[in-house]
């Protein structure tokens, strides 16, 4: 069954009484050649194990499903069950999970259904309206995966793979780059989408490697630090630093200045390097 085709995506939701859910994000693909370069780019072959956030008709989980050894998909909408059933009817290597992936226990279920996998892959078309969650949950839970390979909002898209120290930059990225190393894999246009959304998207890959990119002593208050810091990320640091850690800014001036980073610094102008510096010079003050 061709599943980019939009007769067939039609007729096999008209025959289900299936409709989209705008609130769902339910923007399906229907560019043929997005899958399969999602597929490969995102670390899917033989001896692997893929998971699939939002199977929508199964138009990636298909080719997912042919080069992965298993793949376990995760979708919120039941009114999916029959339709997956009939276009996912040939692969036997696909289990279907139908629950909010913001409300699973990831962990357990790798244990429970991919266990005996080394190399784990995350390939997605993400739900827009739960980009940021749904990559931060991912990332925070130190999931066993290899790589999370996911389309996005454009903007995201940018936000997600930025370099420190730039004005692209923000809390998110910090926080990305805590655990990954982001790339930005391609652009997709609107019109590859059913119904097609009012903005373009892209595809960016995120390896995670199993641990930490940067090593704190504090990982909650580096968490702390750089939401705060973020929060408003075109002024200065000091104020927003000082409210969220008590600390006065006379003091917090000269701890800054230890760590060789001038305290009218804007967080827009740092490198997670002087975030993990700041971080534990606050962690070590008596
Ligand atoms: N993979 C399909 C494709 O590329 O055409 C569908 C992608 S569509 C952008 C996002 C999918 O995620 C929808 O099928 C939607 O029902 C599902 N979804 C939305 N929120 C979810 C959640 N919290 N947990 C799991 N799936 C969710």
């Amino acid at each position: 069954m061709e599943l980019t085709n939009i007769s067939t995506i039609k007729d096999v939701m008209q025959r289900h009484g299936f409709t989209f859910s705008k609130s769902l994000g339910q923007n399906f693909l229907i560019n043929p050649t997005v899958c399969p370069r999602i597929a490969e780019l995102g670390g899917c072959e033989k001896g692997t194990a893929a998971i699939e956030i939002g199977t929508g008709v199964g138009v990636l989980t298909k080719e997912l499903a042919k080069r992965c050894d298993k793949v376990l998909a995760i979708e919120i909408d039941e009114r999916l069950r029959p339709v997956l059933a009939e276009t996912l009817a040939e692969f036997g290597n696909v289990e279907t999970v139908f629950a909010d992936v913001l409300k699973t226990d990831m962990n357990a279920l790798i244990r429970e259904k991919l266990d005996g996998y080394d190399r784990i892959y995350v390939c997605a078309n993400l739900p827009y309206y739960i980009t940021s969650p749904v990559i931060m949950k991912l990332l925070e839970e130190r999931l066993p995966v290899t790589a999370i390979t996911v389309m996005v909002q454009k903007e995201a898209a940018d936000r997600l793979c930025a370099e420190m120290g730039t004005r692209e930059c923000g809390a998110v990225t910090a926080a990305v780059r805590y655990y990954s190393t982001p790339k930005m894999l391609f652009r997709v246009g609107r019109g590859s989408f059913m119904p097609a959304p009012n903005v373009d998207s892209a595809v960016i890959r995120l390896d995670v490697g199993g641990s930490a990119n940067y090593a704190v002593a504090d990982e909650k208050l580096f968490f702390r630090i750089v939401r705060s810091a973020f929060a408003q990320r075109r002024k200065q640091m000091l104020n927003p630093l000082s409210a969220e850690t008590g600390i006065p800014k006379q003091e917090l001036a000269e701890m800054l200045e230890e760590c060789g980073i001038k305290p009218t610094v804007r967080p827009e102008e740092l490198k997670m390097e002087d975030l993990a510096a700041i971080c534990d010079k606050i962690s070590h003050r008596k």
